[in-house]
C-alpha cells in the first residue's frame, strides 16, 4: 500500500483533541490540525500540545460558518483568514497553512477570487483534500468508508475531525487497519491537494474550486 496523509479539522476540542493526540503518539504518526480560530481562542492548550508534539497547525477560518462561494466580501475574508492566523500566532507552520471551509466537504466554490488574491498577497499555502469519509455524519461507519476511499486514491489526504468523540473512538482501529495494509503515514501533503504554495497559485485553482 501507499502513503497516507491525515488531517484533523474543526477543532480544537478540550476533550477530543487530547484523545486524538494520544492515539497518534502511540503510533508515532504526525499530522496537521486545521483549527477554527474561534475555538482556538477558547481551547488553546490542546493545540499547543499538538504543536509541541510535532504536528503542524493550520488555519481553518475563524467562524467555519459560510463558504466563500456564499459570501465573498473583503471584510469577511480578512476576518475569517487573518484573525485566525493572528490567533494561531507562534504555533503556525512556517508555510502559513490555510484550508477553506467547503461545507460538507465540497470543493467547488470553497474559494472565491478575492480570497485567492488575499491568500496570494499574504503568502499563504492553501491545502485542500481528496478523501472525506464523513466521520462528522456517520460516527460509527466512517472507518469502512475511509478504507474504501483510501484504497482508490494514489496518495490520499484524509479529512477527519477532532471534535466528535464517538467518531474518534474508532480512530485507532482505522489506523491499525491502514498499518496492517502497509500504509506509510506521511505528514506532507500530496501535490494535487495544494492549491497555493506560499502565495504561488497552482493549476489546481483552475479545477472549479474558485467562485467569483
Ligand atoms: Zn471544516
Amino acid at each position: 500500500m501507499h502513503q497516507v496523509t491525515l488531517t484533523f479539522d474543526n477543532g480544537p476540542d478540550a476533550n477530543v483533541t487530547p484523545l486524538v493526540l494520544d492515539i497518534l503518539a502511540r503510533r508515532s504518526i504526525k499530522s496537521t490540525f486545521f483549527v477554527v480560530g474561534s475555538r482556538l481562542a477558547a481551547h488553546r492548550a490542546s493545540t499547543e500540545r499538538a504543536h509541541a508534539e510535532g504536528h503542524w497547525i493550520g488555519n481553518h477560518t475563524w467562524s467555519h460558518s459560510i463558504p466563500f462561494r456564499d459570501r465573498g466580501d473583503s471584510d469577511f475574508i480578512r476576518s475569517e483568514i487573518d484573525r485566525t492566523q493572528d490567533e494561531i500566532g507562534a504555533l503556525s507552520h512556517p508555510d502559513r497553512l490555510f484550508r477553506p471551509y467547503g461545507g460538507m466537504g465540497r470543493l467547488d466554490g470553497a474559494l472565491n477570487t478575492k480570497a485567492v488574491d488575499h491568500l496570494a498577497e499574504r503568502h499563504y499555502t492553501c491545502i485542500l483534500w481528496n478523501a472525506v469519509p464523513g466521520d462528522f455524519a456517520n460516527h460509527e461507519g466512517w472507518v469502512e468508508t475511509a478504507l474504501t476511499q483510501v484504497a482508490t486514491i494514489g496518495w490520499p489526504l484524509v479529512v477527519l475531525h477532532d471534535v466528535h468523540a464517538r467518531a474518534m473512538q474508532h480512530l485507532d482501529r482505522f489506523l491499525g487497519r491502514l498499518q496492517d495494509r502497509g500504509a506509510m503515514f506521511e505528514q506532507r501533503f500530496p501535490v494535487n491537494c495544494i492549491a497555493m504554495q506560499r502565495g504561488q497559485r497552482t493549476d489546481l485553482l483552475d479545477s472549479g474550486i474558485v467562485a467569483n
